[in-house]
């Protein structure tokens, strides 16, 4: 790839200057590996591919899940070891995020086992510093020493946790224990100039530890060489095949397993019912179908509808939709072993007493009651994400939004004047 002049540059990579963008810059990973802050370096040919196509990734896997990071193209092709990335100016703070105990932890912490578990996660944060051997600092030593606002330093630290829990399901789908993770963040001038925390730097093999089926001695990450002492040749292609592994198996975290919804209407009546809950799905980017077939009116064809959508191919959620007596959903999920969840319609005659319809089931039935449209798609979303990372990514992005607002808006309101008449 053409580049511009050296930006900068770390251990492991290499910064320049985008040629034609301004705003972006190429990370050019290198075939270098290092422990202690420097002291050990050597050299696997290769690495510097293999570093930048695991970054690129997990990078395309975390912005798919709404996450934004520095991330723009490359690092994708078996012999590129370069990025482009949208230029930020990096906060020198490793944020170190913990599921289970190990490495520099049990250090300080000698009383603690290797494999306690974290609940929640564990949030450390170092200062970039290799001739202190990046110390640990505390929140308020980052706001004090201006190396972050407390806003700046919540939203590291939130997105820290986001990107923790996605990795660590898509790890647990291959049935290997995410252990710790570190990353750091750059603040990127937008078009409109305003300043935004971004995700940056790299994630690859070096920035976690990974333990296949929970067991320390099957580790894949970085600290097989670190545990070396000074390597032999055929010791450092030991760590090569690793690194190789890795990126390999980090190619599945983006599989999608194709689920969808349908949604299935008593009648044409409740197609607004229907219309919100499959703009709620686009939201989380899950396709979906709508259908009306009546259980009392249309017995037959309603059967015949899940018979089809149970035969298509990839996973399927049932939403179903009726007001008054509601035997759709009990009608479906009886017929079909693929979840039903319920979102009647309630109206306002007879004090809503038509939700029983949809609460009383007969035994062996269990159509799931959600009753706003946008939860029901929700409820769709955590299912079909229980295996699928990128929408339990988007999962969490929303619910983590959702916490924002709340925050937020109290934030309004501790600053609104005693008067109330904020903003009047
Ligand atoms: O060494 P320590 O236990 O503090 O490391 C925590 C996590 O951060 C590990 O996953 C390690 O690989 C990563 N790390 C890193 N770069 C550093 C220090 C730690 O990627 N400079």
């Amino acid at each position: 790839m053409n580049k511009g002049p050296e930006v900068a540059r770390g251990k492991t990579k290499i910064l320049y200057q985008h040629p034609d963008q301004p705003d972006a810059v190429i990370v050019s990973s290198q075939d270098s590996i290092t422990a202690g802050d420097g002291a050990k370096r050597n050299v696997i040919t290769g690495k510097g591919r293999l570093a930048a196509l695991t970054t690129a990734r997990i990078f395309r896997l975390l912005n798919a899940c709404g996450l934004p990071t520095h991330y723009l193209s490359g690092g994708e092709d078996e012999d590129d070891n370069e990025m482009i990335v949208r230029r930020c100016e990096m906060i020198p703070i490793e944020v170190v995020v913990r599921g289970v105990a190990a490495g520099s932890y049990l250090k300080r912490h000698p009383a603690v086992k290797e494999g306690a578990v974290f609940a929640p996660r564990l949030v450390e944060y170092f200062f970039k510093d290799d001739a202190r051997h990046d110390p640990q600092y505390s929140a308020e030593q980052i706001i004090a020493e201006d190396l972050a606002t407390p806003a700046e330093l919540g939203e590291m630290t939130d997105v820290a946790l986001l990107v923790f829990e996605i990795l660590a399901h898509a790890w647990k789908q291959q049935n290997v224990l995410l252990i710790d993770l570190k990353v750091e963040f750059g603040r990127h001038k937008t078009a409109d100039g305003e300043s935004q925390i971004l995700l940056a730097d790299v994630i690859d093999n070096d920035s976690w530890r990974i333990w296949p089926g929970g067991d320390p001695k099957r580790m894949l990450d970085k600290q097989i060489y670190r545990n070396m002492g000074t390597p032999k040749d055929n010791e450092l292609g030991v760590v090569k095949e690793k690194y190789e592994e890795v990126a390999e198996r980090v190619a599945q975290f983006q599989k999608s397993v194709g689920g969808f919804v349908t949604i299935i209407m008593g009648s044409s009546a409740d197609a607004a019912h229907a219309e919100r809950i499959g703009k709620a799905l686009s939201g989380f980017g899950i396709p979906s179908t709508k259908h009306v077939a009546s259980a009392h009116k249309t017995p037959m064809y309603a059967l015949t509808r899940v018979h089809q959508t149970d035969s298509a191919m990839g996973r399927v959620v049932y939403i179903t939709i009726a007001g008054r007596s509601n035997a759709l959903s009990a009608f479906v999920d009886a017929a079909t072993p693929n979840p039903v969840i319920a979102c009647p319609v309630i109206g306002s005659n007879w004090a809503g007493m038509e939700i029983l319809s949809s609460l009383q089931l007969p035994s062996g039935v269990a159509s799931l009651v959600v009753l706003e449209p946008e939860n029901a798609a929700l409820a769709a979303a955590k299912i079909l994400g229980v295996d699928d990372t990128v929408l339990f990514g988007r999962v969490l992005v929303a619910q983590y939004r959702s916490r924002k607002n709340v925050i937020e808006s109290d934030a309004r309101m501790a600053t609104a004047p005693p008067n109330g008449k904020a903003g009047a």
